[in-house]
């Protein structure tokens, strides 16, 4: 279909992320690439006809109508900055409830001031991850246009969030995706549980999305994968939420694992759509941070000086760099499986979002994502291994000295503690062959929080012992 004019009545649209195409397509259309150039689309408004509140506190006013359901909803109560969909066709499960908390104990083991870390812990989610926040979203767009059924392809919590919204709307079909490699029990659990058609092909991530897009063009099945542009719609509200549990003041930075890039990529649209509302005097900085095994954005964006520039970006350095992965048959490899990605779909659009937050880009090894995570679990909040990169991360940039102990940082905790329970037994585990054989081939030597169960005889006394030995 041919790209279409925007009209006045057209108060939201698609758009083409290349400034020189600019290609527009209707809200109503069901796509994920650019006809004219093949690039990734945008979700934009018309801001001057919409009623945008004057100041963030207007939202405040939402909070004492919390029975209604788009209230309650942490995505929905920001419903005017995502105004792609009537609110009678809004699909929510009370998603986005989640907390901002500021941590001493993660801030000691980050190195900075008491005070100034702040863990925003998408982990509460209804499927337990930040994953809900942009299936609300999609799942809404998917419903406004008629759509059965709804696919994607998902290292896991992807694929929990979109059974949800299937089981408990009844309003479609989920099918998933995933690879054979490490999808964790917690999140293949949910989507068993949850009754989505789950397929399971015999290969990783990569080969996975690369199938479910050809597998929903042929049949017709809506593609809820970030790159969907209406997912990225609902994840900037985890920005806003941060913003409101401030008390509405901009952060120094935002600190997130980088998988596909779907998160960094909305966060950055957030705060340029913010700061051009004039709601917002400045923008946080950004940080990514990219698994040691799964570190395509920081390869291209740190070593390889690949930039967005202004929509020009040298796409040679990519193609390189692709060839390069695929002569060497590089697979990514970490721990962090929800971030076991070489191929980040949103690449293009996170490159944009470091363009405007002045952002950075790390990796972080799985043993530093490991000794994070514990100290997160040891500091009362807990996370899967890829959401303490974040936080692994925040420490790196910390030692190196780009940020100051006294900047007030947030790390985005993506996901929920049980997600990934294996990972963390064997963590503590005293069992050396266990640790070896989950987390020894992925370079862990040495876990250096752990807490290890005391192994004692079915004996009283031996027991009184051992509790009197360790306490
Ligand atoms: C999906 C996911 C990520 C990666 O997010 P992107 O938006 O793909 O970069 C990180 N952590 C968890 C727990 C996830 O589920
Ligand atoms: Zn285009």
């Amino acid at each position: 279909m041919a790209a279409s004019v925007v009209t006045e009545k057209d108060l939201a649209y698609q758009q083409c992320i290349v400034p020189s195409c600019g290609a527009t397509y209707d809200v109503g259309e069901v796509r994920t690439s650019c006809d004219a150039c093949g690039a990734l689309l945008d979700v934009v408004y018309q801001w001057d006809a919409l009623p945008v509140p004057k100041s963030l506190s207007d939202f405040e006013t939402k909070w004492s109508r919390r029975n209604e359901p788009l209230c309650r909803s942490g995505v929905w109560r920001f419903h005017e900055l995502l105004p792609f969909a009537p609110p009678e066709k809004v699909v929510t499960v009370g998603e986005g409830q989640t907390p901002l908390s500021p941590s001493d104990g993660v801030a000691d083991y980050v190195g900075m001031s008491r005070g100034q870390l702040f863990l925003q812990y998408e982990g509460m989610n209804p499927s337990g991850s930040f994953k809900d926040n942009g299936m609300t979203a999609a799942f809404t767009h998917a419903h406004t246009i008629g759509a059965k059924r709804a696919a994607c392809a998902s290292t896991g919590n992807t694929s929990a969030s979109l059974a949800l919204y299937c089981c408990v709307s009844k309003l479609m079909q989920a099918v998933i995706f995933i690879g054979s490699g490490k999808i964790s029990y917690g999140k293949l659990s949910q989507a068993l549980d949850y009754g989505a058609l789950t397929i399971q092909i015999a290969g990783d991530f990569d080969d996975a999305m690369q199938r479910v897009r050809e597998v929903s063009s042929r049949l017709g099945i809506y593609l809820v994968n970030s790159v969907n542009p209406f997912r990225l719609e609902g994840q900037k509200t985890i920005m806003f939420r941060v913003l409101e549990s401030l008390g509405w003041e901009v952060p120094d930075w935002i600190v997130v694992p980088g998988g596909n890039l779907g998160n960094s990529s909305s966060f950055a649209k957030a705060f340029h759509e913010l700061k051009a509302l004039g709601l917002i005097d400045r923008v946080p900085r950004l940080a990514v941070i990219n698994a040691k095994g799964a570190d395509t954005l920081y390869e291209l964006y740190e070593s390889r000086g690949l930039r967005w520039r202004g929509g020009m970006p040298n796409i040679e350095v990519l193609d390189n760099y692709y060839a390069e992965l695929d002569s060497a048959h590089v697979r990514a490899d970490t721990i962090a499986s929800a971030i076991e990605i070489n191929r980040p779909v949103n690449l293009f659009k996170c490159l944009r979002g470091l363009e405007c937050m002045d952002g950075v880009v790390r990796e972080v090894t799985d043993q530093e994502i490991l000794d994070a995570k514990a100290q997160v679990g040891a500091s009362g909040f807990g996370c899967e291994p890829a959401s303490a990169a974040s936080v692994a991360g925040a420490r790196m940039l910390r030692s190196e000295g780009v940020i100051n102990p006294n900047e007030r940082v947030v790390c985005i905790l993506t996901g929920h503690q049980l997600k990934d329970p294996t990972a963390t037994v064997a963590y503590h585990t005293s069992d050396q062959k266990e640790f070896d054989r989950v987390l020894g081939s992925r370079g862990v030597s040495r876990a250096a929080f752990a807490n290890r169960a005391v192994q004692v005889d079915n004996d009283l006394d031996a027991i009184v012992r051992a509790i009197q030995l360790n306490s």
